[in-house]
């Protein structure tokens, strides 16, 4: 079972707020990109030559990479940072280095995908790493006045109203936060947050839509599972493979802890936190 609590609120920091790691600033909304940034189809900056370097594909959508999107829950600018420097720290550029003659070409490197919310344009659920950030509300019914505007904001259809205010359905809620961002009286602010971490997704001649694990995760604990992935694919690694195969060959009984376990279930940590 999926603890999904922590003991404290641990608020995420506020929009341009040094990240406490790297001291990166965030970017502004609408901020240009960087020098040497490329932007491709969809506007989304992308350090390409850096990423090669690391043996990473790293997609992140508008509303992680700026904020420019309505749907979009609040993301630490510093993230894909954060996520270089672990693909960094696991070893991964210097072994994929050694076992290539040239450049990483696509389907050599790793591939890691950020969403702002449910909706996944960066296509999380087809990469090798995919997060997702979540909210998923708690009702205040001191501060509900009961007035549907959740149910009505739900896209699920997971909010059902009673005399103590909504009820969210944990089986068909996404953790959008549209319910929450609906309410006038902030009655569905309290709640976790977090990330949802897909694994295991793929193109190419087998596509595979990545599994979910459990749970919301922390930031710290999903940068873990990264690095738990990239162990297993170095410590299993074939031409051509992808984590999708190392995953099924696993099979439901998991991987050698030894090399990378990758939990289903039991580990997650998300923020129980207030405001938005
Ligand atoms: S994943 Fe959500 S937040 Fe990101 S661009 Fe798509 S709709 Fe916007
Ligand atoms: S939108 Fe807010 S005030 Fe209205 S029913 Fe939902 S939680 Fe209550
Ligand atoms: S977080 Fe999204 S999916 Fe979950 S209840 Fe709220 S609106 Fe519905």
């Amino acid at each position: 079972m999926s603890t999904n609590h922590e003991s404290s609120p641990a608020p995420l920091p506020p929009e341009g707020a040094p990240d406490s790691a790297t001291g990166a600033a965030a970017a502004p909304a609408g901020a240009a990109a960087p020098a040497g940034a490329v932007a491709p189809a969809g506007g989304v900056p992308q350090r390409a030559a850096e990423d090669v370097a690391l043996g990473l594909t790293l997609t992140v959508c508008n509303g992680a990479a700026d904020g420019q999107c309505r749907f979009a829950l609040p993301v630490p600018s510093a993230l894909p940072g954060r996520i270089r420097g672990a693909v960094r720290a696991s070893g991964w550029p210097a072994f994929l280095a050694g076992r290539l003659s040239g450049p990483a070409r696509h389907h050599d490197r790793f591939s890691v995908a950020v969403a702002a919310c449910a909706n996944g344009c960066s296509r999380p659920h087809v990469a090798d790493v995919g997060l997702l950030r979540a909210h998923r509300p708690e009702a205040d019914p001191d501060l509900c006045t009961g007035c549907g505007g959740c149910a009505a904001a739900c896209p699920e259809g997971a909010v059902r109203l009673g005399p103590q205010g909504p009820r969210l359905d944990a089986d068909l809620c996404l953790g959008c936060g549209r319910c929450a961002a609906a309410c006038a009286q902030r009655a569905l602010d309290a709640g976790l947050r977090g990330w949802r971490v897909l694994v295991g997704g793929r193109l190419g001649r087998h596509p595979r839509l990545a599994d979910e694990l459990e749970g919301l995760r922390t930031e710290r604990e999903a940068l873990e599972t990264l690095a738990a992935a990239l162990r297993l694919v170095m410590a299993g690694h074939r031409p051509g493979l992808r984590l999708a195969d190392l995953l099924r060959e696993a099979g439901p009984g998991g991987v050698d802890p030894r090399s990378g376990t990758i939990p289903r279930s039991g580990t997650a940590g998300a923020r129980r936190e207030g405001g938005r």
